[in-house]
């Protein structure tokens, strides 16, 4: 009789011990394939913001106005004489050399959200477990250590309650138990994501380093519709109509004239005050009043004037073949180069700050 009852209680044990374990695999597994791709989003935005960071603290090229920017960059195009860096964005070509580069930073980086991420991940289940294993109190110990542990999490990633819903009711008597049986299965998670970080590109990211560095240059980016100059106003949502002072040969946007080759070398700026006509829809317009041809157009002032930047003069002479052969377009018949722009070329001997200066 005695042993019997034993042999009972034993089995009894024995059953719990074994839905026990189970059920903490269970939880186990459930939270950390959520915690999985949480952990690596919030690894990639804390790098991005990283990235951003350290180099606006070591790039002078990032610390100015967006002016000054700008002339960074016109700067770079003269410097480099490369006209592929003219077809990339200047911003992401400097992010993607800064993180890609020999000294592999991108790697680095990443390393060290993932630490940072990981060992909040640890110390989230550290107080959790903490907090509810004395509460004798509460009959749904897992809820609790649940709520206890996404809101230690809230700030390091984005780990929604709702979403662990479905394993809120699991037997978990054993929390310090839960504890133990976490460690190895989150070790595991962060040595995946390491080796995934070693072949890693700047393709992962939710939001783009250099998309954030660009927002922090305030100001409107609107682009002339006939040319791509960037609005110089120093308000994102600005009144009144975009407007610049330089303006640039469309032949930098690949407009040529109406049906033939030749690219067109003349500023807007200087079409405007002529009688020649745009086609825009389906429609021509004058370009006195080009307006008229509705948005992007009509949300634009663009201001007669005749000069045009030397800078872009030396450019497009200095460019002429590549220009072409992206737009296969030629400067030929109304887009000849004049015979002025050529002597533009021997400005660069000068300071390129003089580039930038107007002249006619
Ligand atoms: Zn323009
Ligand atoms: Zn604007």
């Amino acid at each position: 009789m005695y042993l019997n009852s034993k042999r009972e209680d034993f089995f009894k044990s024995f059953q719990i011990s074994c839905e026990g374990a189970t059920s903490v695999t269970t939880f186990v597994v459930f939270l950390c394939d959520k915690i999985a791709p949480a952990l690596r989003q919030a690894v990639y935005e804390r790098t991005a913001k990283a990235i951003t960071e350290d180099m606006q603290g070591k790039f002078p090229d990032f610390q100015g106005s967006r002016a000054n920017l700008e002339v960074c960059i016109l700067r770079y195009l003269a410097e480099e004489e490369n006209f592929e860096y003219f077809k990339d964005d200047y911003i992401e070509k400097q992010v993607q050399s800064y993180c890609l580069d020999g000294n592999r930073r991108l790697e680095k980086f990443l390393d060290f959200s993932l630490d940072f991420l990981y060992r909040n991940i640890l110390s989230a289940v550290s107080s959790s477990t903490q907090i509810v294993k004395d509460r004798i109190d509460r009959e749904d110990k897992i809820s609790l250590w649940l709520d206890e542990f996404c809101r230690e999490l809230t700030e390091a990633m984005n780990l929604p309650r709702s979403d662990l819903k479905g394993i809120e009711h699991q037997e978990v008597t054993d929390i310090e138990f839960l504890r133990s049986a976490m460690a190895e299965p989150l070790a595991a998670l962060r040595d995946n994501l390491r080796k995934e970080f070693a072949d890693a590109d700047m393709s992962s990211f939710p939001k783009q380093p250099h998309t954030i560095l660009a927002e922090h240059f305030s100001g409107c980016w609107a682009q002339c519709p006939l040319c791509g100059a960037v609005c110089t106003n120093t308000m994102q949502e600005h009144d009144g109509k975009h407007q610049l002072v330089f303006h640039r040969p469309q032949a930098l946007v690949g407009r040529r004239w109406y049906g033939s080759d030749d690219l067109a070398i003349d500023s807007c700026s200087s079409l405007v005050a002529s009688n020649y006509t745009i086609y825009v829809g389906g429609k021509w317009y004058g370009l006195r009043t080009y307006w008229e041809a509705g948005p992007p157009y009509s949300t634009w002032n663009i201001l007669p004037d005749s000069s045009m930047q030397a800078y872009w003069k030396w450019f497009v002479c200095r460019f002429r073949t590549e220009l072409e052969a992206l737009y296969s377009g030629k400067f030929q018949g109304k887009g000849k180069i004049p015979e002025s722009w050529q002597r533009s070329n021997q400005e660069l001997l000068l300071p390129l700050a003089s580039l930038l200066c107007k002249s006619l």
